[in-house]
């Protein structure tokens, strides 16, 4: 054997060998095993995947009509981003229960835009607040929202006033709880601001539009990072601020509202009303096609409508009257990762046994259990001394600790 063909087996071996390694993840992904995990998930699992430095996650929490559903909760929309912010948009009733089965510390999820003040679209404004200090956000809430046609219609007077709906609630958590996160702060902007820059932090710059929705004081948003836009319509009619601004974006959050047939067929709404609802006080399915085909966005998602068996086929068929391009049509839990080369959408598979994440800062010591009560309330305790005591030394004792029982 002479030295050239030696030389030449041993490269040839190192190829087939290195050609072999590389090809071994791809092949092991494709072969079943019976004491390995699939590497392709179908699926989203909550706090399972990194985000990329260049990604943006985005959840739809809330997608179904003004009354909420076991299926559907009211408007919500999470997006998070690579650079570790998150933000929500509108938190309508029932969406801070799919929010926690995103399994995201609270400290993370303080910074909220209201596209408008129907509770469809913050109905859940409160549990985010308070429920947020219970499950131990220590830092202030942070509320966008739209000015409206007085000071009465705008965000501000609706959150001093929820502050003052949840006063009780808010009052007996002090003594009791770390109550840092108890603080709102309320960034109202002019609701007739056209493109104009409510956010700008760490990268993230957020637009608002002027929406056209039941009264003065509507707005859509725009979010840019990182050569990425997001669009999120809230409620609207078609408008020309939308069709200008969102023309291209990455993805397109748009309501599409039920079509007026189902509105008739399916709600049994007058014929007036459920035309008027669909076409001009939301925006039907013919119409949502219409603004995506005069936008083009990556992927174009609508939402607003209760997305069942039989509904989605009757939606489709409207929309794709006028629009032709990548379209999802959102329900609860439905995920995108969007890049520059990729948009994933994916369903979240979520655990409904979920508990309050851990809080990233340490929770304050609490000064003792609050007593506040009257004279009144106070004669109407039955103390059970012995067996509180018992308790006391039964935890102690199991704990190692030496918490005493308060006088
Ligand atoms: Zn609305
Ligand atoms: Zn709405």
């Amino acid at each position: 054997m002479n030295m050239s063909f030696l030389i030449q087996h041993l490269v040839r071996s190192l190829l087939f060998y290195v050609a072999f390694l590389l090809a071994l993840p791809l092949h092991a992904t494709e072969t079943f095993s019976p004491v390995k995990a699939l590497m392709n998930r179908d699926v989203y699992y909550p706090g399972t995947e990194d985000l990329k430095p260049d990604e943006m996650r985005v959840v739809a929490l809330g997608t179904g009509q003004p009354t909420v559903r076991p299926k559907q909760a009211a408007a919500c929309f999470l997006v998070e981003l690579g650079n570790g912010d998150k933000f929500l948009f509108d938190i309508g009733y029932g969406s801070m229960q799919r929010l926690s089965a995103m399994k995201i510390p609270m400290d993370y999820l303080n910074k909220v835009f209201i596209g408008h003040l129907h509770m469809d679209h913050f109905g859940d404004l409160d549990a985010l607040w308070i429920g947020g200090v219970k499950m131990n956000r220590t830092y202030p809430l942070r509320v966008w929202g739209p000015s409206g046609a007085t000071p009465e219609m705008g965000t501000k007077y609706a959150i001093d006033g929820l502050q003052r709906m949840l006063n009780w609630d808010a009052a007996t958590l002090k003594g009791l709880l770390d109550t840092r996160g108890e603080q709102i702060q309320v960034t109202e902007f002019d609701f007739k601001g056209v493109n104009q820059v409510i956010y700008k932090e760490n990268g993230v710059t957020i637009r608002s539009i002027p929406a056209v929705h039941t009264a003065d004081g509507a707005v859509s948003f725009i979010l840019e990072w990182n050569g990425l836009k997001f669009a999120y319509s809230s409620d609207t009619f078609p408008n020309k601020w939308w069709i200008e601004h969102t023309k291209g974006v990455d993805l397109s959050v748009h309501e599409s509202f039920a079509s007026p047939q189902i509105l008739l067929d399916k709600q049994r709404y007058r014929p007036e009303l459920a035309l008027s609802l669909s076409v001009f006080k939301h925006t039907s399915p013919q119409q949502f096609g219409k603004v995506m085909s005069m936008t083009k966005p990556r992927l174009a998602v609508g939402y607003h409508f209760y997305n069942d068996h039989d509904t989605l086929p009757l939606m489709l068929d409207e929309i794709r009257k006028t629009y032709d391009g990548p379209l999802a049509l959102a329900t609860d839990y439905m995920v995108f990762n969007v890049t520059k080369d990729d948009i994933r959408v994916r369903m979240a598979a979520v655990d409904e046994e979920i508990w309050p994440s851990d809080p990233t800062r340490p929770k304050e010591t609490a000064p003792g259990v609050g007593d506040t009560f009257s004279d009144f309330t106070k004669s109407g305790q039955e103390p059970m001394s012995d067996l509180v005591e018992s308790i006391y030394r039964e935890f102690n004792e199991a704990n190692r600790t030496n918490v005493p029982v308060p006088k």
